[in-house]
Formats: structure tokens, sequence, C-alpha cells
């Protein structure tokens, strides 16, 4: 019996079916890591914030711009 390997998106959201639903398009929202990189006026160093974004077919744009 081949052993399933959990993505990194089934464990970032746990359990599928408590993946929240996107009211616009019905889809259930796929979690990405999002890295944003900042730099920071006072020392010059560049800082990476790193959160999960919730993605769908409505913001897939948004979140990619
Ligand atoms: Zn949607």
């Amino acid at each position: 019996m081949a052993k399933k390997v959990k993505t990194f998106a089934e464990k970032a959201m746990g359990k599928k079916s408590d993946a929240p639903v996107c009211p616009k398009c019905g889809e259930a929202y796929t979690p990405i890591l999002v890295v944003n990189s900042e730099k920071n006026e006072e020392d010059n160093q560049w800082k990476f914030a790193r959160k999960i974004a919730k993605l769908c077919k409505c913001n897939e744009k948004e979140v990619f711009a």
C-alpha cells in the first residue's frame, strides 16, 4: 500500500474538509507561501516577511501582483 505523502498545502490547511471555500467561485482556497521583501530604511537591510495567503481563482491576480 502506497504511503500518502502530505503536500505542503495539506499540512498548512489541516484536513481538507476544513478548508475554507471562497463564497464567490465556490472553490476551496489553496494556501500558498508568499514572501515579501522590504528594505529597512534605518539599517539598509532587506527583511523577508513570509505569510500564507489563501488563493482562489478570484484573487490569484492580486496575490501574484
Ligand atoms: Zn474565489
